[in-house]
């Protein structure tokens, strides 16, 4: 009875560890910690939270998190079940206490009769005899094991930074100020020519703009961040703006080969343009305006652009150290390395971000893997669920754009704009009164979160 190996105990592993082992198969979690620290944990606790102490939203009617949070504890959650053991007051969010959270998890798993620990750093691909194992040893994978990885994948197969450009919800724009464009109408493979929205600034909007950029507050680079020498190419835009005026119109805002289809005669000073981020249309992301703009005033210079007034951001932009991998080229839908399939993926390495979506997806790796040690074909959760919407995200099910395959993929969190959109939109409140403005979106919200709550439940059943 061999037992499935399990690479990092964070957040991921530590689930995935729990999951597997309540399926009656024996597993062994190999952490490095105390052996060998990383830059941001602080103890050898097992699921340590790096930063904030929060799983954020716990809102399981109207909130995408929340709604992760519900289907993890539906599937019998260890993550979970020790977050709500050791919650602390923190309004509609479950925010925890740190430490008694992570020796929770730690003395659970270690008390449970099928988890061995081994404090050790797996520092290159595992042993041939590890027949089945998961890696989730995060953003802060360690050097050696993140080469070995890249060597058996490729060069452009593993990032170590994620340069996010903010990603806006497409129904927040307003395409009577934002018009659809591809630069010089050229149409690329499978495009039309009107590939892009963008968003048009006369001067004195352009020059407000960078006043705002420039003035705006920044988080800086840790020490170690700032050192990690993979760090080119992929310039904030506040930099560029700090390296002169002209900078971002020569750059990502320029304007050429665009007309303005509202107002043909005015050229438009500089451009800001969106493309499609996932094949459903429902997500935009901001092309080459990655920044470290702190996320408050993040939204009010960004909502300074024209056609972005009533943005909504799926996720705002940041430059962060991150190991992840190009999951939809390189992992198969059950999160295996098609390159070598003993090796599974699990959490923020396989592009999702955040404390609960790494366990999510931890949760969900350990049961293909225990499904596939047991004989059975792993099940896929349903795309219209938090998991499955999360997991084509990873997979590229959702990313891939019609003709084109995926392009832009970064890391993200749970949101509605990963779903499906549904089939029929509320109309009518529970008065039959006619539904407008937040009161629609919110009934949308519910309508998605009610169809995910069924679905998972007929999915468990089968
Ligand atoms: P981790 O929880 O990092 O676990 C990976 C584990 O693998 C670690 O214990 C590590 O020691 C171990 N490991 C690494 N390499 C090896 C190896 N070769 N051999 C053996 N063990 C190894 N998310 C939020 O939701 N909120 C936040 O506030 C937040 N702040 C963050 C701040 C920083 C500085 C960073 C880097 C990330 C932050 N994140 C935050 C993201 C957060 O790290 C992840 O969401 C989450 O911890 C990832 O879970 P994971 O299990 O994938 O990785």
């Amino acid at each position: 009875n061999k037992p499935i190996h399990i690479i990092g105990g964070g957040l991921a592993g530590s689930e995935a560890a729990w999951q597997i082992a309540e399926q009656g198969v024996p597993v062994t979690l190999h952490e490095m910690r105390p052996v060998r620290a990383t830059e941001a944990h602080q103890t050898d606790g097992l699921a340590e939270l790096v930063c904030s102490n929060s799983f954020r939203s716990d809102d399981d009617s109207s909130n995408a998190v929340g709604q992760i949070h519900w289907e993890m504890r539906r599937l019998g959650s260890l993550i979970m079940a020790c977050g709500d053991a050791h919650q602390l007051p923190a309004g509609g969010a479950l925010a925890v206490d740190r430490e008694g959270f992570s020796a929770a998890v730690t003395a659970k798993l270690e008390a449970h009769p099928l988890v061995s620990i081994e404090r050790e750093e797996v520092a290159g691909l595992p042993p041939e005899e590890w027949d089945s194992v998961i890696v989730a040893t995060g953003p802060l994978t360690s050097p050696g094991l993140a080469e070995a990885i890249r060597a058996a994948t490729g060069e452009d197969s593993l990032a170590f930074f994620d340069a996010i450009a903010p990603i806006v919800h497409h129904d927040s724009i307003d395409m009577s100020v934002a018009w659809m464009q591809s630069r010089y109408d050229k149409a690329g493979p499978g495009g039309t020519g009107a590939d892009y929205i963008n968003c048009p600034m006369d001067r004195d909007q352009y020059e407000a703009f960078i006043d705002a950029l420039l003035a705006g507050e920044k988080t800086e680079f840790k020490e170690w961040e700032a050192s990690t020498p993979y760090f080119d190419g992929c310039l904030p835009i506040e930099v560029m703006a700090s390296r002169g005026r002209e900078t971002l119109r020569h750059g990502p805002m320029k304007p050429i080969g665009l007309t303005n289809a509202h107002q043909p005669d005015v050229k438009p000073y500089a451009v800001v343009q969106l493309r499609q981020d996932n094949a459903l249309g429902t997500l935009w992301n901001m092309v080459g305006f990655q920044t470290k703009l702190k996320y408050g005033v993040q939204g009010q210079v960004l909502r300074m652009i024209p056609g972005l007034q009533n943005a909504e951001f799926a996720r705002l932009g940041g430059l962060h150290r991150n190991t992840y991998l190009n999951s939809p080229r390189l992992l198969d839908g059950t999160l295996r390395l098609k390159a070598l399939p003993r090796l599974r993926f699990a959490g923020q390495i396989t592009g999702c971000e955040g404390y609960i979506e790494s366990a999510s997806v931890g949760l969900m790796v350990g049961r293909f893997a225990a499904a596939e040690r047991l004989g059975r074909q792993p099940s896929l959760p349903p795309l219209t669920t938090a998991f499955g919407a999360l997991l084509g995200h990873i997979t590229g099910g959702h990313l891939s754009v019609e003709g084109e395959g995926p392009r832009s993929f970064q890391p993200m969190n749970i949101n509605f704009g990963l779903f499906p959109p549904l089939e029929q939109l509320p109309t009518k409140g529970p008065n039959g009164e006619r539904l407008r403005g937040t009161a629609k979106s919110l009934a949308k919200k519910q309508a998605m979160t009610a169809r995910a709550k069924a679905d998972l439940d007929r999915w468990i059943g089968d």
